[in-house]
């Protein structure tokens, strides 16, 4: 062995996990470290952030509405019985399956998930539902690659019904959905979309529709808000303050505009008088030179001269 060969044999197995950022050893063959390249086997990439059961179940509820609003739908009921055979094949030739399967043999591993999906009491109408919307949630933020979208579809399927009390004493099921064959959970997921594929259009369509028709109720909710905006409120009643409180609170009238003669004398003396009417008060300004000058102005301040 040359001694290139055995330095880059050496950097194979003992260099740092080839992900950017991570300095952790890599695991045997693999380029990646333990944690990566489980991660990697899990969900088709080294460092993709799975599909949140939350991301998913938003786009699924719409589907499913979509789906319980058209029960008899030909194109759908046929999609549903296509998945029922697909369940249903797949039971007949898991019970000819005696041994767990390795990982050479994905169809056997593929038939035994459907089985357990089966056995489950998954509905054609769930599964369906659950691979539409990853399809949905894809077009409106594409996943990094095929293979990572696969992944997600048939962990999503997988989690839709848990391994039942007797299923998951039998030997031949790997205790963990996604610890099965990437390979046989690829296959799973492309039986799904190969089916889901032909209605996909007219659900998305639908979900498009309502979704539509949501935004036009909101806007309609919103302009009669807006509308509500332009009418002025009404002012409450204000009560009249006492005289005694008007008195108190009231403040001086402004001073006379400056005469021309700005020589003129100031005001030496004011005295405030509330009018027998209750609502004027008069003022007197006795000036320095003995003249008065009297003036009178309402609670509004509106000064009034005499
Ligand atoms: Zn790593």
């Amino acid at each position: 062995m040359s001694r290139s060969m055995a330095t880059r044999l050496r950097n194979m197995t003992t260099g740092p996990c080839s992900l950017p950022g991570c300095y952790l050893p890599r695991r045997r063959v693999s380029t990646y470290c333990e944690k990566h390249a489980t991660h990697a086997w899990r969900y088709g990439d080294p460092s993709v952030i799975p599909l949140s059961r939350a991301e998913l179940s938003s786009f699924k509820k719409h589907v499913v509405k979509v789906l319980k609003a058209n029960g008899g739908h030909s194109a759908l009921t046929a999609a549903y019985q296509a998945i029922q055979s697909l369940l249903d094949r797949a039971t007949e030739a898991a019970e000819l399956i005696k041994s767990r399967p390795g990982k050479g043999q994905p169809a056997a591993i593929v038939a035994l998930m459907l089985h357990r999906l089966n056995a489950g009491g998954a509905s054609p109408m769930e599964l369906l539902a659950t691979t539409a919307a990853i399809c949905l949630y894809d077009q409106w933020r594409p996943f990094r690659t095929n293979l990572v979208r696969m992944c997600a579809i048939a962990n999503a399927l997988a989690s839709a019904k848990q391994l039942g009390p007797e299923l998951r004493k039998d030997p031949r099921y790997a205790f963990r959905f996604n610890n099965n064959s990437q390979a046989a959970r690829v296959q799973l997921a492309s039986y799904f979309v190969n089916i889901v594929g032909s209605v996909l259009p007219l659900i998305e369509r639908a979900v498009e529709g309502a979704l539509a028709v949501r935004e036009k109720r909101t806007e309609a909710a919103l302009e009669k808000l807006w509308q509500g905006q332009q009418e002025e409120l009404k002012l409450p009643q204000v009560k009249r303050p006492s005289d005694k409180k008007l008195l108190s609170q009231m403040s001086p009238p402004a001073a006379p505009a400056p005469a021309e003669n700005s020589s003129a004398p100031t005001a030496s003396r004011i005295t405030r008088t509330l009018m027998p009417d209750g609502k004027t008060v008069k003022v007197e300004r006795l000036l320095a030179d003995g003249q008065t000058i009297m003036t009178t102005y309402e609670p509004s301040n509106q000064r009034k001269a005499q």
